[in-house]
């Protein structure tokens, strides 16, 4: 199989992706997650007429003119909306977000009145409306607010709440399923012997698709056996897992243990290897409805593969719209020269400073695909596009801040 591009590679990932089917979720489980049906407000906010401010209200034409004594007859606080309505010559106490009485169109502020037991006088004359919020004033009953395709914000979920909805239609959650593979890694904190690394990639792996919303299962390591890693993909698929998440056993020269392991249990192979620096040898295919992407084992390669694939991958499922699925490319300048490139295209960690004339971008001097602490110590993925030439310190690049 040939090297395919890196947007080659996406498009052939996407084109078998579609959202999820919408399930309810409670109001607190909704942020984040993008809504499957247009939603209609169940209420009119505010429901009536209410006071913007606490003082007293009025029949505007009773105070055309101030000061004037009008006669208090009743207290409306929040909550507690008077029966009776108020008549020529009578105001009534109120309170912030107490309903207008009938009868009443202006509030006049309890700054402007001085109340001498049930007398009020007003000092300053009022206009209809004044201090007051109209019933609908926010939105009506039966509006669509909110938009099927909309990825819901903190606010829309007030707006949705003050709807009077308390769970929404959105897309389910994805479900992603991480597994490690190799004889030499044992878990972080272990008692180390001779040969021993430490499993790092599935932590990066996990806490990316998380901070995409989807649910995660750490399936942990497989040894280096093809039965071993089918059983684990087995546990994925009983896991109703939407994607399949390897790391290592891919490697060129090594035998590719991951592909034959899921080929074992009935893989649908798209592509194997992309024309991509680092990361070339990433697989992927389908296992029944799962998703399977089989990331290199170098972590710098893990990280990078997962940034440009499994995150627009999760974000298609999750019902995100097209043009939000791939990492933002941002402009910026070189921080030193770069030599031509070859037919693969190169993610270089870099730095970033910002100067008076925008952003500049500095690769790190060592890019091995091993080297974890200069992928936590860059801001961005740099992008060489393939057989670029060479490029001089100053010039215009493009990047991918890794804060995604
Ligand atoms: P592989 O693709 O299995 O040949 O792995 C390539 C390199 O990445 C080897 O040096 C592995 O030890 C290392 N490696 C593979 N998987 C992991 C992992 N999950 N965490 C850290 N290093 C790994
Ligand atoms: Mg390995």
């Amino acid at each position: 199989m040939a090297l395919v591009g890196v947007a080659e590679a996406l498009a052939q990932i996407l084109a078998g992706a579609a959202a999820l089917p919408a399930e309810m979720a409670p109001l607190r489980q909704a942020t984040g997650r993008v809504l499957a049906e247009d939603l209609a407000a169940r209420r009119t906010q505010p429901p009536t007429a209410v006071s913007a401010m606490d003082g007293y209200a009025v029949r505007a034409a009773d105070v055309a003119r101030a000061p004037v004594t009008l006669r208090m007859v009743a207290e409306v606080p929040a909550g507690h909306p008077l029966e009776r309505p108020i008549g020529p010559g009578e105001c009534a106490r109120i309170f912030t977000g107490g309903a207008m009485p009938s009868g009443t169109d202006a509030v006049v502020i309890q700054e402007f009145a001085v109340r001498d037991r049930e007398h009020v006088t007003m000092l300053r004359p009022a206009v209809p409306g004044r201090n007051v919020r109209a019933e609908g004033l926010d939105f009506r009953e039966g509006m669509i607010l909110l938009r099927k395709g909309t990825r819901l914000s903190e606010r829309d979920v007030m707006l949705a709440a003050a709807m009077n909805h308390a769970a929404l239609a959105v897309h389910r959650r994805p479900r992603v399923a991480v597994l490690g593979t190799g004889d030499e890694l044992v878990p972080p904190g272990s008692q180390l012997r001779a040969g021993d690394i430490v499993y790092s990639n599935g932590y990066a792996l996990l806490a990316l698709a998380e901070a995409q919303g989807a649910e995660t299962l750490d399936l942990g390591i497989a040894r280096d056996h093809i039965e071993d890693i089918a059983a684990a993909a087995a546990r994925a698929r009983q896991w109703n897992a939407d994607v399949l998440v390897t790391s290592g056993g891919a490697s060129v020269g090594e035998r590719d243990l991951v592909q034959q392991a899921l080929a074992m249990q009935g893989l649908r192979l798209s592509f194997w290897r992309v024309a991509l620096r680092p990361g070339r040898p990433m697989l992927y295919g389908r296992l029944g409805p799962m998703h399977a992407l089989g990331v290199p084992g170098n972590p710098a390669s893990s990280y990078v593969c997962a940034v440009l694939f499994l995150v627009p991958l999760i974000r298609r499922l999750a019902g995100w719209a097209d043009g939000e699925l791939g990492p933002r490319l941002e402009p910026a300048r070189l921080g030193r020269d770069l030599p031509a490139n070859d037919e693969r295209a190169d993610y270089l960690r870099a730095t970033l400073v910002e100067d008076e004339n925008g952003v500049v971008a500095t690769p790190l001097p060592d890019q091995d695909s091993s080297l974890m602490l200069p992928l936590a110590r860059a801001d961005c993925l740099l992008i060489r596009e393939p057989n670029a030439p060479a490029a001089a310190a100053g010039s215009p690049c493009v990047i991918v801040k890794l804060r995604l």
